[in-house]
């Protein structure tokens, strides 16, 4: 069985072969931190996590580096710093944080590398400075632009020759450049804006070349996979790929490109400027994070996927199905096995999680309709599958308890107790009546001889 991934530079699923199977490495563009992020946003964060887990699984646990950059000089950054009148640094602090939080809720490993532009500034003016020093890159106007006419290849991964951009279409026209595709390498500060000195003059570099600078500081060049959404294509990885190249490191840059789809919101992409946004933030407050990853995996990546509560609700539903056949099966001690072949085919065949998650079901009839000492393997079988996706990574009593929010929590408690109380007084009538109450809460009791535990039943 052999990993195929799609690679947007040669519009082909191909067989992945790292260069080194003891280093395989992975670069994803991540967070500009100035605001909470959108699930779109974490679309890529879950897609990659996955992609993380399965080469772990595949080479072996410290084999795969993985670096998911942080942007940290940012435009937005320094004008929400100015709003609240605090440091750049609590704004960037803040965020982050709060992103890392939300990933992880979404059961997102942590990448092996978080660089962060502010770390990364010397290698970024070294980059700069090699670029300029072999003809790369000229400096007009106080700014230092990456000459696109220097790089014959240029166009190639989006598909966008340069002889297509004509001045205005899709890039910025500025009189100091020389073709309307070269972009800025380094620029000058605004008064009030943070700034480094380098051999160009003070100021702060351009977006793309952080992205490469901070690849060759944490991975070095080339990578096996570079990923990010793909509205990263053009002109982002692009000009990422045509720095690193021509910078003259390496003669290749990534191996694989991969891109994922967009999640919509009412037909459109999310995203902050159209204000169609649901915020990570608040989903991993609302429901469990295992059903929001669900729903962001029911759809292949390269798919769009609409975000509806549907959608959310459809996977808690699949999610209460798998951990109801584990709940029934508590007294089976699942054997140490690996994820069954059906379900590695479906990953391997270029991520496709919604025959995988398929595969989950079938695993969960099996174990709830095979006879005696099959049970042990197929329970081992469905959570070496599980585990590997990062699901079912809760105790299934925990899982339908977590359900529950606290408002409801209170009340079940409340009507418990209530109920204690009206058998102790020998009112079986009231004790009915509560009892079908909690039931129409979807909330089973069970009378133990410690007192009375409860659960909330799967849903049909
Ligand atoms: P940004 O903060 O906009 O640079 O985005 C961070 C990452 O999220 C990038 O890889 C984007 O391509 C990706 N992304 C942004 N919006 C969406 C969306 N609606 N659906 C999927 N991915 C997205
Ligand atoms: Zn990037």
């Amino acid at each position: 069985m052999t990993l195929a991934l799609y690679d947007t530079m040669t519009r082909k699923k191909r067989d992945f072969a790292p260069r080194d199977p003891s280093r395989v490495t992975m670069y994803v563009c991540g967070p500009t931190v100035y605001n909470f992020a959108h699930i779109g946003n974490f679309r890529p964060v879950v897609v990659f996590d996955v992609l993380f887990r399965l080469l772990r699984h595949l080479y072996g646990r410290h084999a795969v580096l993985y670096a998911a950059n942080v942007t940290d000089v940012d435009d937005k950054i320094n004008r929400k710093a100015a709003e609240e009148g605090v440091p750049i640094s609590t704004i960037t602090d803040r965020y982050l944080s709060a992103y890392n939080a939300d990933a992880a809720a979404l059961g997102a490993l942590r990448p092996t590398f978080q660089p962060r532009v502010t770390e990364t500034m010397d290698a970024i003016v070294k980059m700069i400075g090699d670029l300029v020093g072999n003809g790369s890159a000229y400096a007009a106007e106080g700014h230092v632009l990456f000459d696109t006419q220097s790089f014959k290849d240029y166009g190639k991964l989006s598909g966008h020759p340069l002889e297509d951009m004509i001045a205005g279409a899709r890039v910025d026209v500025a009189p100091y450049k020389r073709h309307p595709a070269d972009f800025v390498l380094w620029k000058p500060s605004k008064e009030n804006e943070p700034e480094w000195e380098s051999p160009f003059g003070p100021g702060r570099p351009g977006w793309h070349i952080e992205c490469s600078a901070m690849i060759e500081e944490a991975l070095g060049l080339p990578i096996d996979i570079h990923g990010g959404g793909i509205d990263l294509v053009f002109p982002h990885h692009e000009n990422e790929l045509a720095q690193g190249v021509c910078a003259g490191h390496a003669t290749e840059y990534a191996h694989a490109w991969m891109h994922n789809g967009f999640l919509n919101m009412a037909e459109e992409k999310m995203s902050k400027s159209l204000g169609n946004v649901a915020l990570a933030h608040d989903l991993v407050e609302k429901y469990p994070g295992e059903a929001l990853r669900w729903a962001l995996l029911v759809g292949h990546y390269r798919a769009q996927l609409e975000w509806t509560s549907e959608l959310i609700d459809q996977a808690k539903r699949s999610l209460d199905r798998l951990y109801g056949a584990l709940r029934r099966s508590s007294g089976v001690a699942a054997e140490p096995v690996d994820p069954p072949e059906a379900f590695m085919t479906a990953l391997l065949d270029d991520l496709n999680t919604p025959a995988a998650l398929a595969e989950l079901f079938a695993m969960a009839t099996k174990l709830e309709t095979v006879a005696g000492g099959g049970r042990a393997h197929a329970k081992g079988e469905l959570l070496a599958a599980a585990n590997l996706l990062g699901f079912l990574t809760a105790d299934p009593e925990f899982w339908f308890q977590g359900g529950a929010d606290e408002d409801l929590k209170a009340k079940v408690e409340g009507l418990i107790a209530e109920r204690l109380a009206a058998r102790q007084a020998k009112d079986w009538a009231a004790a009915d009546r509560i009892r079908d109450e909690l039931a129409a809460l979807n909330v089973e009791v069970m009378d133990g001889p410690t007192g009375a535990t409860w659960r909330l039943k799967e849903q049909a």
